[in-house]
């Protein structure tokens, strides 16, 4: 982990490794201080916070969920007393994707050998991802703290003449996404509408709603741009990200007309100049919402997710990649 300084008041803290659950924080530095999105576990979180502190005089009681992924919120129990800011969709969805019950069970499954060996036969994608997450996460004494201040459409604050902007953007990646635009630092924290030089990973929401909020994000015009996931980067990463969206979905289509399943497409679908991404293979997710959307499967249809892990794992498998998440 590393801390950038991004603009006067604001910074970011962001995981260099770039696989899934590697979330970046943002920290707007007035007036008590914002923090943006609290890493996967407490030892990130904490190491997050030491960070933060070179520039803070004492911990902020303002935090910012940009989204109910755990890789975002598991660290807010940290921020003792602080008000917690989100979508009015974020507390109730977290009980659903963030419960880290259910993560800590993977990560502990794959320290048992037995465990390990059946997950390993009924679902190598799911062996394989925990094994992954193993490596460097740790859930222990992680508890769910959900947001408390919740908005609808838009969030202003004024830090000591400084004014901040919270937008809703969702549902594009998830159903709570949020854009925080700090307008005089010419700065956005972007949350997971923005994946870079990573494979984005979309769960619930458009490929069109997706595209509106990446026009809104070059509209902004900032000159910094702290993404969800990866590298700082100014408007070319949104250039970047859009046009890897519009690729995966013009050939998806050719794919469903043609009666592909939406694993074989990703199976046979080149990579292009996006196999040099991290996790390339994650692709299998963005092929499958683009079928939802053409078979008109509802925004919000669950994910099996051990199904989709497996998925990823063949796709990597077929096309003779490192299996990564
Ligand atoms: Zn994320």
């Amino acid at each position: 982990m590393e801390m950038k300084q991004v603009s006067e008041n604001c910074f970011a803290v962001l995981n260099e490794k770039n696989r899934v659950c590697d979330a970046n924080s943002g920290l707007i530095n007035r007036a008590g201080g914002v923090v943006i999105d609290t890493q996967s576990d407490l030892p990130h979180a904490r190491k997050m916070i030491e960070m933060f502190s070179k520039v803070w005089t004492a911990m902020p009681k303002r935090v910012v969920n940009t989204h109910e992924d755990g890789d975002h919120v598991w660290g807010n129990q940290l921020f003792d007393g602080a008000e917690i800011i989100a979508h009015k969709s974020v507390p109730e969805r977290m009980r659903h994707v963030a419960n880290p019950a259910e993560t800590r069970k993977l990560l502990h499954g794959v320290d048992h050998l037995l465990a390990r060996l059946v997950l390993k036969m009924l679902h190598p994608g799911v062996a394989a991802a925990g094994q992954q997450l193993a490596e460097d996460y740790n859930l222990d004494g992680v508890e769910l703290v959900l947001p408390t201040v919740l908005f609808d459409t838009r969030y202003e604050l004024n830090l000591d003449g400084t004014e901040v902007h919270l937008i809703y953007v969702g549902p594009c990646h998830q159903v709570g996404d949020t854009i925080i635009h700090v307008p005089k630092d010419r700065v956005v924290f972007a949350g997971d509408v923005l994946f870079r030089q990573c494979t984005p990973m979309g769960w619930t929401g458009s490929y069109q709603k997706w595209f509106q909020c990446l026009d809104l994000l070059v509209e902004l015009e900032p000159e910094v741009i702290v993404p969800g996931h990866g590298p700082l980067c100014g408007i070319e990463g949104v250039t970047e990200m859009r046009a890897y969206l519009q690729y995966v979905r013009d050939e998806s289509r050719k794919c469903f007309d043609n009666g592909l399943t939406s694993l074989d497409a990703a199976k046979r679908m080149e990579f292009g100049p996006y196999g040099e991404w991290r996790a390339p293979a994650r692709l299998y997710m963005n092929v499958e919402r683009a079928y939802r959307e053409f078979r008109n499967d509802p925004a919000d249809a669950p994910w099996d997710s051990a199904g989709t892990f497996d998925a990823i794992y063949q796709v990597a498998r077929a096309k003779g990649i490192d299996v990564e998440y």
